[in-house]
């Protein structure tokens, strides 16, 4: 095997000095290299002027909405409207549009120094059986570690939902197909490349029933759950009105608890309800921007971690960020916690540190995945500090996050190369382009259905 020396960066966040660079082998990092020391090595990779931050982990996204970016009905509006303008737009969804958003999701993701995704794809209708398998296909087209969620919708406006009937899928439906994808596509062994979560939509747009199986699923065969959860006080409201509890009493009545799960915002637990959260080993992936964006609150990140969940960061669907940029979601959150909690509680490691660490550990992937150090996934995030807007920066990792760096210069995803010099590896980002832009303008136009 060979062993490449990633050498001589401007700065490493590692656990430990590596101011040298670090070993690559077999898809690992083998080793940190002190300052000034010659590790044995076969190939070398030249880092200077280049930062290298552990691969950020994206934990919350909806890649088919990169097709409904800007869309003028939906914007300025919050959660509720927001999606019942766009529900009627995504029922014209064609299976090619789900290839073409993802792999254009993925390459922006990566683009960003984004290694690991998972996706929430929950929209189903007819004629979309392969949605999730096409969804691995981009991945594996692109070299990004993913976990995929079977999403699902099972409670249509007919029967007190939000989304239309033509979106919606039957329970027996929805189930044979999760349990079809865990066993055709779930890895479990260490640096699995690809595994497969289960995610009813939310509370508002899936029965009863469905919580409930989903959940006794993924219990039964060691898979991850997830869903949108706390995101707004109109779902609160929504649950006590309908269910008459608040909405995290109601998944734990579904089983949720009793299997490792995390949810998408978290923003209106109360303190009892993360003191539970902790308790069941739960995670929250929290999505500054596009809470922001939709005037949904701020997430107590703090609050959640000190209590022992496990908290990580997702740029959430496209249609509600506009931006599939991991690092710029690390800044968010930066930014927006401080505003929270006060510029002395949050610094830019924290932030990194939710777009890492936490976000492996929410994902349960602790032990591989989210840091620099021997043993870990070679999952590697690299970036010049050559633009205006470093120019003068002190430190050059904080400069990162505190300056705002947009563009990883060079990403690796398991010991591969997947960018360099700024531009996607085997992929053609022109073609991926061009054709997304078409999807989009078909979907945004009601062409072609
Ligand atoms: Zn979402």
């Amino acid at each position: 095997m060979t062993r490449l020396w990633i050498k001589n960066p401007l700065a490493v966040h590692a656990d430990g000095e590596a101011a040298g660079g670090v070993v690559i082998e077999g898809g690992v990092i083998a080793a940190l290299v002190g300052a000034g020391d010659t590790p044995d090595h076969d190939a070398s990779f030249d880092a200077t002027d280049r930062v290298i931050l552990p691969g950020l982990i994206n934990t919350h996204h909806h890649m088919y909405q990169t097709l409904t970016r800007a869309v003028p009905d939906a914007i300025d509006k919050e959660l509720f409207d927001w999606l019942k303008t766009l529900y009627p737009v995504w029922a014209g969804l064609t299976p090619d549009m789900i290839s073409s958003s993802s792999e254009l999701a993925m390459a922006e993701l990566l683009l960003s120094g984004c290694t690991t995704t998972t996706d929430h794809h929950y929209v189903f209708p007819a004629g979309h059986e392969d949605a999730i398998d096409r969804q691995v296909a981009a991945a594996s087209r692109l070299g990004i570690r993913v976990v995929l969620t079977r999403g699902s919708m099972s409670l249509s406006v007919e029967d007190g939902g939000l989304p239309p009937a033509s979106v919606v899928q039957d329970e027996d439906t929805i189930m044979a197909d999760s349990a079809r994808l865990i066993d055709r596509f779930h890895q479990t062994g260490p640096l699995a490349m690809t595994q497969i979560a289960l995610a009813p939509c939310s509370p508002f747009s899936v029965t009863k029933g469905l919580m409930s199986a989903s959940a006794a699923l993924a219990k039964a065969r060691g898979v991850l759950l997830h869903t949108h959860l706390a995101e707004t006080e109109d779902e609160n409201a929504f649950c006590v009105e309908t269910m008459g509890c608040r909405p995290l009493d109601y998944v734990e009545d579904c089983g949720w608890s009793e299997t490792k799960s995390w949810y998408a915002h978290g923003i209106h637990f109360n303190d009892d309800e993360i003191a539970r959260l902790a308790r069941a080993g739960a995670g929250v992936a929290s999505c500054s921007h596009s809470n922001m964006h939709l005037s949904s609150g701020i997430c107590s990140a703090c609050a959640l971690e000190q209590a022992g969940v496990a908290v990580g960061l997702g740029v959430d669907g496209s249609a509600s960020n506009d931006a599939s940029n991991m690092i710029q979601e690390v800044r968010a959150a930066w930014l927006i916690q401080r505003l929270k909690y006060g510029s002395a509680a949050v610094s830019w490691r924290d932030a990194l540190r939710w777009g890492t660490e936490g976000s492996a550990r929410l994902l349960g992937r602790e032990g591989e995945l989210g840091r620099i150090a021997p043993g870990m996934a070679a999952d590697l995030a690299l970036f010049r500090l050559d633009e205006p807007r470093f120019s003068g920066a002190g430190d050059p990792l904080a400069a990162l996050i505190v300056c705002g760096a947009h563009k990883a210069d060079a990403v690796m995803v398991n010991g591969q190369w997947r960018v360099q010099d700024g531009e996607l590896l085997g992929a053609d980002l022109g073609e991926i382009m061009d054709s997304h832009r078409q999807y989009s303008r078909n979907l945004q136009t009601g062409a072609g259905q």
